[in-house]
């Protein structure tokens, strides 16, 4: 199948920052072909199976979601008012416990058409849930995802042996599968709920069977001061203490609560930040010192977290949040310039989920991208783009949603989850599981 997209506006996100006025892109096979300036020609247009008009629309990267649990969706607005670990503890484990595989199966569903129809094309999911399911539900969604079954070390060395098999074995299984839309992580939940040794353990089976590993890390001051308190170290120093820091592919989620020179010890390490505002924000954690980071060559992509911490996973609001917080709390108003916000959502964000070809509108990449209907009062003038998908747009601007050639979405409407029967199903789980039938 070989298809062309015709008269649309192009943000390339290459590393001339091209934006092209009025440009076509051609793909076969799930990649670019071609992204050129002005109108395909006949010779052109007579070897593609199917010419679309784009209509001026703009054409981006799709976004790059690099921390979340959508199996969490189903608790969005369940608990608002919590820091961390009361959250946690009070309201989010008691009702984790109670979700059985449709109540997973639906959550999961329901951050899906959220995730494209807010042109979410890539995603991290750390649970520990029915993953070999899930697996198998991002293969028809046609999205691109990080999977990995994430595990908590509070328990005897038997089960956590046990834990970490399971999640070995799903990873080696499904890394790179569905035409490479799949890669898989190990992932320890975080040092306040895995004892250090136990993540010795998981980073060795990482590097054995080359895998990255995932971690929330340095969220909150309770974190480092827990830490601090049973090992006298903060959790990234710990972890460079232990030589779990080189040699190892890492992503963060958080990193809240990092000082200057922890910033040389992530670059020097290649580690990637997954940057949450929203998250911590709402849950009172703190701000991550990104502009910092970025400033020492960090690896910086945007998450989420899930629906029950954020309330949306709305990749536009988590960008723009991201800006401003920078700009505010350095008061500096080119303190993370408009350019890097849209690196953190795109390029940086395959970077940090390690995906090779993703992230930028170029010949011989993935051809995952999104189309924005820029006919709307908010995006006028149309002239500035970048600008525009900074600071103006919204998720409900996005009419068309791409992945690996394939349309997940055309003119609003969603091709292969059925909207309507999941957000019926999710309201009917939801007050199954809450009235305990
Ligand atoms: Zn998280």
């Amino acid at each position: 199948m070989s298809t062309i997209i015709r008269n649309a506006r192009i943000v390339t996100m290459n590393k001339e920052k091209q934006v092209i006025n009025r440009g076509y892109v051609w793909m076969k096979n799930g990649f670019f072909i071609r992204v050129e300036e002005g109108e395909p020609d006949n010779e052109i247009r007579g070897k593609a199976n199917e010419v679309v008009d784009a209509k001026g629309k703009w054409l981006m990267p799709g976004l790059i979601n690099t921390h979340g649990h959508p199996a969490m969706t189903l608790m969005r607005g369940m608990s608002d008012d919590l820091p961390l670990n009361e959250w946690l503890e009070q309201d989010i484990w008691p009702f984790e416990s109670k979700l059985d595989e449709r109540a997973t199966k639906v959550s999961r569903e329901l951050a899906m058409v959220e995730m494209i129809k807010s042109g979410t094309t890539t995603f991290l999911d750390m649970y520990h849930l029915h993953l070999p399911d899930f697996a198998e539900a991002v293969l028809q969604s046609g999205m691109r995802a990080t999977l990995m079954r994430s595990v908590i070390g509070l328990c005897s060395k038997e089960e956590q042996d046990a834990k970490l098999n399971e999640s070995l074995a799903f990873a080696c299984e499904w890394h790179k599968k569905g035409d490479g839309r799949i890669q898989t992580m190990l992932a320890p939940h975080a040092l306040y709920t895995c004892p250090p040794d136990y993540v010795e353990r998981i980073v060795e089976a990482a590097r054995d069977a080359k895998l990255p590993v995932h971690m929330h890390l340095a969220e909150t001051r309770k974190e480092i001061t827990d830490v601090m308190d049973n090992e006298g170290i903060h959790p990234l120093e710990l972890l460079e203490d232990r030589h779990l820091l080189e040699g190892t592919e890492w992503l963060f989620a958080h990193g809240v609560h990092m000082h200057e020179q922890h910033m040389e010890l992530l670059q020097s390490r290649n580690a990637a930040i997954s940057h949450n505002p929203k998250s911590n924000l709402k849950l009172g954690s703190g701000v991550a010192p990104v502009a910092s980071m970025l400033k020492h060559g960090v690896i910086v992509g945007l998450g989420t977290d899930s629906a029950a911490s954020n309330n949306t996973l709305d990749l536009f609001e988590e960008m723009r949040m991201a800006i401003l917080l920078q700009r505010g709390i350095n008061e500096q108003a080119d303190m993370v310039e408009t350019i890097e916000a849209l690196q953190m959502a795109t390029t940086s964000g395959a970077q940090a989920l390690r995906f090779d070809h993703l992230g930028t509108i170029e010949q011989g990449k993935l051809a995952d991208f999104i189309l924005l209907d820029p006919r709307l009062p908010h995006l006028q003038p149309e002239e500035n783009i970048l600008s525009h998908l900074v600071f103006a747009a919204k998720a409900s601007d996005v009419t068309d949603v791409f992945v690996q050639g394939t349309p997940l979405m055309k003119d609003n409407v969603l091709l292969t989850l059925d909207e309507e029967a999941i957000m019926y199903e999710a309201n009917r789980v939801y007050r199954r599981l809450n009235d305990g039938k």
